[in-house]
């Protein structure tokens, strides 16, 4: 089981090896055995009914039952403006700098697709993001890997400028980062940005997580000096308001640059999820007391299946944000991540994710799994108390 699968006779060569995603497996693994499913990261409850009613009230009212605008419909173009200027005090225009895709997934693949020629590199992080690798490899470019190493999972800095050469189109980055709850530091995203205006390079920023930082701050990369112009940062209303089946993402990044992912995003489809649109403007207007409830719930939740974890006798790597937590599996007796999470159903019915699967330095990541803590504090109980059995 992994993200890698055999030869598929129809399937074109640049998707050859491509497989099913490895959290779509590990849930219906979890389905099949009846096991507490702490993989596939997805709240297990809704967010706010407020929003949930705006989605209600605009489908029964008529509001983009049929197709919206192709960048957005102005109520959520003008929600995600103020919230850039909200949080981190930059400033987009509505018209010209953001654009609404289906879920942050659309965003990141019309910006691959749009902004690389075939032959180009893009630089990301292993463990990566599984999608960031299929678009990458649709868009007929080649991804170059800087490996994120525990405890902290931070990144060589000789590491970082040997993945570059002169193909390379964009850095493609993600903070807070899928698996491993890392939140990039200043300094290293100064770093990251230095080094992109000086190879003239572009950055795409995958800030899902941008709400879920528990310690630290969340730095918009777009927000350090020089950067804006060169930077498409991408978000989406799954995380941040426990709604991952709308799917309403959006980009924000200059007139050029949203210009090319608007025309590849076009064809891919066209537009997307209407009512939805107006209930994540609705989302995105909710006062700071959503925003640190949402925050403070979440933190509670890691700290709880952490200490659980460890008292299962896992190592665990702190996780500074995200819905993640990473975990040895060596600390346990399992020299192989994946084997742990093949067995760990079985053994105590409770189901992880296999890093390894993130990696293309497969050693790097072969004792590492993730586990999800966006769940209700019944379900990560059982979780734990399940976990427990494994001493
Ligand atoms: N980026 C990261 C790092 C993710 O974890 C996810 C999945 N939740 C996405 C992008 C996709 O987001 P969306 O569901 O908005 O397409
Ligand atoms: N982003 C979610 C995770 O990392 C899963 C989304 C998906 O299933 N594609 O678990």
């Amino acid at each position: 089981m992994s993200n890698v699968s055999s030869r598929q006779p129809f399937l074109n060569a640049r998707l050859q090896g491509f497989g099913a995603t490895i959290f779509a497996e590990m849930s219906a693994l979890a389905l099949r055995t009846k096991s507490v499913n702490l993989g596939q990261g997805f709240p297990d409850t809704d967010g706010p009914q407020e929003v949930k009613d705006a989605a209600t009230h605009a489908i029964a009212s008529g509001l983009g039952n049929q197709y919206p605008p192709g960048i957005g419909v102005p109520e959520l173009r003008h929600a995600i403006r103020d919230h850039q200027k909200r949080f981190y005090g930059l400033s987009y225009d509505p018209d010209t700098e953001i654009l609404v895709t289906a879920g942050a997934s659309e965003a990141l693949a019309a910006a691959v697709l749009a902004l690389c020629e075939t032959g180009d590199e893009v630089v990301t992080f292993e463990p990566w993001y599984d999608i960031y690798g299929a678009n990458i490899a649709m868009a007929g470019a080649t991804k170059r890997v800087v490996t994120l190493r525990p405890p902290d999972y931070s990144f060589n800095e000789a590491e970082f400028l040997n993945a570059l050469s002169p193909k390379t189109r964009l850095i493609l980055l993600n903070s807070p980062h899928n698996p491993t709850g890392k939140v990039f530091s200043k300094e290293e995203l100064s770093f990251i940005a230095e080094t992109a205006i000086d190879r003239d390079l572009l950055v795409v920023t995958d800030e899902v997580y941008e709400h879920l930082v528990f310690e630290g701050e969340h730095i918009p990369i777009a927000s350090l000096p020089g950067m804006r112009e060169r930077t498409v940062t991408i978000s989406s209303g799954g995380k941040t308001f426990a709604f991952t089946g709308w799917k309403i993402g959006w980009v924000c990044a200059r007139p050029e640059l949203t210009a090319a992912v608007r025309i590849a995003k076009q064809f891919l489809t066209y537009v997307s999820g209407g009512p939805f649109q107006y209930a994540i403007a609705k989302g995105l207007s909710l006062g700071d007391d959503y925003y640190a409830n949402l925050l403070a719930d979440m933190r509670e939740k890691r700290d709880f299946l952490t200490e659980g974890l460890e008292s299962a006798g896992f190592q665990t790597f702190r996780s500074q944000g995200t819905y993640f937590v990473t975990a040895d599996a060596r600390s346990v007796g399992f020299e192989d991540g994946l084997e742990l999470c093949l067995q760990l159903p079985e053994k105590v019915g409770v189901v992880a994710v296999p890093n390894v699967v993130f990696y293309d330095n497969e050693h790097e990541g072969r004792h590492l799994i993730r586990f999800t803590f966006c769940k209700s504090f019944d379900v990560l109980s059982d979780a734990v108390q399940r976990l427990g059995r494994l001493k």
